[in-house]
């Protein structure tokens, strides 16, 4: 498979080119030339697979030339659990959160590094692969746990002090691997962001990494080999309803998911592309609400208050991944889609035409809830379906109740609800003053759910490898990190 630039300018590349440069040379993303479409007879086939041999077929059409993927996906999902829980009349939600560190990135970032290491081999590149990644608090987590132990790689995750939550600070302190490291920088998560993207922009810290045999990446969403696994569990869910009999064939399916970068959701996009017979993808925001008035109003207004939300995940207001959905639903308009970036990055507005918006409206729908909304929806689930659900799900949930129509639904879980127990105890009206440990002690005693092994491991782990650095000091802990043994 060949992948270009959304902005094209960039010329193609197979995929471990795609997987290896990250961000297209002239700013775009890549995306597959053609999409792939499964035949009805292998639709069928995939309902006899597990979760593994469902990954391998539908990666294998994005990684033909890089058939050691299928290995890759063996690697990152044996004993990896997808379950598929009917909670209520007419929806299930799919729990992808019981990886390593509890949350749905889990299953990209188990495969990501893996597909690198590849990737690297069939290049030829043997300089050592250091990943840098600021994080606000579940990418991480997920990223030390993905590439530890991978070999030719190292990895950093840099992380605001005293601005993620204690699961989430011991998930990067207790990393036990050697080349994995957890960063607590002085400061907020914007500087430690601002602080990697200087990095990467550095052309003398480049080059300083670079005559160490050291060459600089990234891990997040907008790298192919992040999206490409999540295609993998939209197909997964429909199998696992059709196999239960709950759905008719042929019968549309809707998919609910809470949304920030809009990764997740167009992964599930891309499933349907490929023949998945989805109604409608339903993308779900917090307060941080420019999606739900992207797809009302064909407006992109990122010129708005940037709220903090008990769904921190979400809380996001450029989502780099729509800048592909834009590239398909356009006719594959590179041109088009620059001029939309360019307007974005400066005056942070773009409009698209009434064509693509009508394009998007037949596929997606859109819809937010706030604080005090998704609290209650935690509370009155609990009540009526004795189904916990965090407050990222419990989003999705409530815009699920606002907009559905007949069809069945999925909604897309995409954390525990014990990596948030504080904000999930109080939306009980349980009592919520005290340690880390003890609120998910309490939360587990008062609904009889068990806490997940990798989040109750933490409390006894030993420290890893972790450092700390004031807000201007990042290049300093990098080159520091890059000569650790
Ligand atoms: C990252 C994350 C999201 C958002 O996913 P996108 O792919 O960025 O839209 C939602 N919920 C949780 C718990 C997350 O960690």
């Amino acid at each position: 498979m060949q992948y270009e630039s959304t902005r094209g300018g960039a010329g193609t590349g197979n995929a471990a080119q795609a997987v290896l440069t990250g961000l297209a040379g002239d700013g775009g993303l890549f995306v597959p030339r053609s999409i792939p479409r499964l035949t009805a007879g292998e639709l069928e086939a995939l309902r006899e697979m597990d979760y593994t041999r469902r990954a391998q077929t539908i990666l294998g059409k994005f990684f033909d030339d890089l058939p050691e993927a299928a290995q890759c996906a063996a690697q990152a999902y044996a004993g990896f659990e997808v379950p598929l829980v009917q909670a209520a009349p007419g929806a299930w939600v799919l729990e992808l959160w019981h990886g390593p560190t509890a949350a749905f990135k889990d299953l990209a970032l188990q495969f990501l590094p893996r597909v690198l290491s590849a990737a690297k081999a069939q290049q030829g590149v043997t300089d050592e692969t250091f990943i840098l990644v600021a994080t606000s608090g579940d990418t991480g987590g997920a990223a030390l746990a993905g590439f530890a132990d991978v070999p030719g790689t190292r990895v950093a995750a840099f992380y605001p002090r005293n601005g993620v939550s204690d699961v989430q600070r011991l998930q990067m302190e207790t990393q036990q691997a050697a080349n994995a490291f957890g960063v607590a920088v002085e400061g907020n998560f914007d500087d430690a962001q601002r602080g990697v993207k200087a990095i990467f922009s550095d052309a003398q810290a480049r080059e300083y990494f670079g005559a160490r045999h050291c060459e600089l990446s990234s891990a997040n969403s907008i790298n192919w080999g992040r999206l490409a696994p999540q295609i993998v569990y939209y197909f997964s869910a429909w199998c696992d309803l059709r196999n239960a009999g709950a759905l008719a064939e042929g019968e549309p399916l809707d998919f609910v998911v809470p949304t920030g970068n809009f990764g997740n959701i167009l992964s599930g996009w891309y499933a349907r592309e490929m023949g998945l017979p989805i109604g409608h993808l339903v993308c779900a925001s917090n307060r941080n609400r420019v999606l739900t008035d992207f797809f009302e109003q064909g407006v992109y207004d990122a010129r708005r208050a940037f709220y903090k939300t008990i769904s921190p995940s979400m809380d996001i207001l450029v989502s780099s991944n729509l800048e592909r959905l834009l590239y398909e639903l356009s006719g594959r308009d590179a041109q088009a889609v620059a001029a939309l970036m360019k307007q974005l990055s400066e005056k942070g507005i773009y409009a698209v035409s009434d064509t693509l918006q009508a394009q998007m409206r037949r596929i997606f729908s859109a819809g937010s809830a706030g604080d005090d909304a998704t609290r209650a929806t935690i509370k009155w689930v609990w009540d009526a379906y004795r189904y916990l659900l965090d407050p990222h799900t419990a989003v999705a949930w409530n815009v699920w109740e606002k907009t559905r129509g007949g069809n069945k639904a999925v909604i897309v879980s995409t954390a525990s609800p014990f990596k948030f127990s504080a904000d999930v105890l109080q939306a009980l009206a349980l009592p919520a003053q005290m340690g880390a440990q003890a609120q998910c002690e309490a939360l587990s005693d008062a609904t009889a759910c068990p806490v997940p092994p990798s989040i109750s491991a933490l409390w006894s782990n030993p420290r890893g490898r972790v450092t700390a650095c004031a807000r201007d000091g990042m290049l300093d802990a990098a080159k520091r990190i890059q000569a650790w043994e």
